[in-house]
């Protein structure tokens, strides 16, 4: 079977898993392209230009919303995040699904442009006191930092119910198991246009 192509949109506080997950399943679940946000944020210790983001300047990151270059963009934590369209198209014509690690604004507007191909999962963590003592390990950013992301998460939980699935990471083995059997459905979406003609072709016979 060739694979088809499809949009999985990942959401959850920063902490919950969403990078260690992507990288424990990126094996086994067919040609997919991660697609690469770009930001105005500082990068962090040990992140690479390109690779977990393009970091840019606001200057620069305005320009490109003028140029409507964006599926779409939000302001997070006080910084620009923003999804490229170009190479979305593009993945999406080779076949590949599509994952995206953004937050809910993102989400919607992405449900709200692509919603009959998009799939979406929200992951958190078992509880609060779990994802700060997660940020706190981290140490990767200040106190001030981790303060915003968890007021953001708590804004952020309430809003689960706007996707398609729920995964609570509290074993990263079964978080694995739960997100490859999304993701494989991902791909077996069908976007409403070819439900119309198979249902079409289907009374025909
Ligand atoms: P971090 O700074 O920890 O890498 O990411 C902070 C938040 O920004 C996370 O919730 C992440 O999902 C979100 N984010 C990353 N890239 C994008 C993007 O392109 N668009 C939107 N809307 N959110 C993003």
């Amino acid at each position: 079977m060739n694979d088809t192509s499809g949009l999985l949109v990942l959401s959850g506080p920063s902490g919950a898993g969403k990078s260690s997950l992507i990288n424990k399943i990126a094996d086994v679940i067919g040609s997919y392209y991660f697609s690469i946000s770009t930001t105005t944020r500082p990068m962090r210790k040990g992140e690479v230009d390109g690779v977990h983001y393009y970091f840019v300047t606001e200057a620069a990151f305005k320009k490109d919303i003028e140029a409507d270059n964006f599926l779409e963009y939000a302001l997070v934590h006080g910084n620009y995040y923003g999804t490229s369209i170009k190479p979305v198209k593009k993945a999406l014509k080779k076949g590949k699904l599509v994952i995206f690690d953004i937050d809910v604004q993102g989400h919607d507007e992405v449900k709200n442009r692509m919603g009959d191909l998009t799939t979406s999962v929200f992951i958190t963590t078992p509880s609060l006191k779990e994802l700060k003592s997660r940020l706190m390990n981290r140490a990767t950013d200040a106190q001030a930092v981790i303060d915003n992301r968890i007021e953001m998460a708590k804004r952020e939980v309430q809003r689960i119910s706007e996707y398609d699935y729920l995964i609570i990471n509290d074993n990263l083995d079964e978080a694995a198991k739960a997100l490859i059997s999304i993701a494989k459905a991902a791909r077996m979406k069908i976007p409403s246009l070819e439900i119309n003609e198979f249902v079409y072709r289907w009374e025909a016979k």
